[in-house]
């Protein structure tokens, strides 16, 4: 694959994403302790996210997950944003938090947002590893944030290139130079 070819350049080390993460799980559990917390995750991007992230969630938690797509397999949002799956049930009574990945136009998390909304629970909040706030199209600001970075796309601990490369445990960014 061309990409292999290519120099990685470590934006976000695992040490980092960890370090960060346990800050967020922290921080989550205290908000959420008197309340019925339903983690939602968007597939596919944030599974590694959402499953580092539970793990230090020290409070009861409900996980269900969605999958949306707006990309396809390029690197430019569509803007269209279709609900493959759904969450399933009724939302009454809990507190959801949307796990995601990144947030780049917001079109998706908003989307999402206003979508589980509909199905009245408590409150709607989000959470997403990585903020990419140059891109935004709407505006949209993320409850619990992991990073800000700068409008360069992206690779690893779940991010794809194409179809590969999700499994990469660190985040990295593809630069033009030649191994
Ligand atoms: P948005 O709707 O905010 O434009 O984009 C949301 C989705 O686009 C993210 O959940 C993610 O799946 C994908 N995406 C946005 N930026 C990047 C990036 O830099 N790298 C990868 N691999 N995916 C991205
Ligand atoms: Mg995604």
């Amino acid at each position: 694959m061309d990409i292999e070819k290519k120099v990685w350049e470590v934006l976000l080390s695992e040490k980092e994403i960890e370090g960060r993460i346990n800050e967020l799980g922290q921080q989550i559990s205290a908000d959420y302790q008197e309340k019925k917390l339903l983690v939602v995750s968007l597939l596919k991007g944030s599974f590694v996210f959402t499953a580092d992230l539970v793990r230090k969630i020290s409070i009861p938690v409900k996980i269900e997950f969605m999958t949306t797509s707006s990309y396809g397999h390029g690197q430019e949002s569509s803007g269209q944003i279709n609900i493959i799956s759904d969450v399933k049930g009724d939302l009454t009574g809990y507190d959801v938090l949307v796990v995601d990945d990144i947030t780049d136009s917001g079109l998706t998390m908003k989307y999402v947002m206003e979508h589980l909304k509909s199905k009245k629970p408590n409150s709607v909040k989000c959470c997403v590893l990585l903020d990419k706030p140059e891109r935004r199209q709407i505006e949209i600001v993320p409850d619990y944030l992991g990073f800000t970075i700068p409008d360069k796309f992206v690779v690893g601990y779940g991010l794809n290139y194409g179809d590969y490369y999700r499994n990469i445990p660190y985040v990295f960014v593809v630069t033009d130079q030649d191994r």
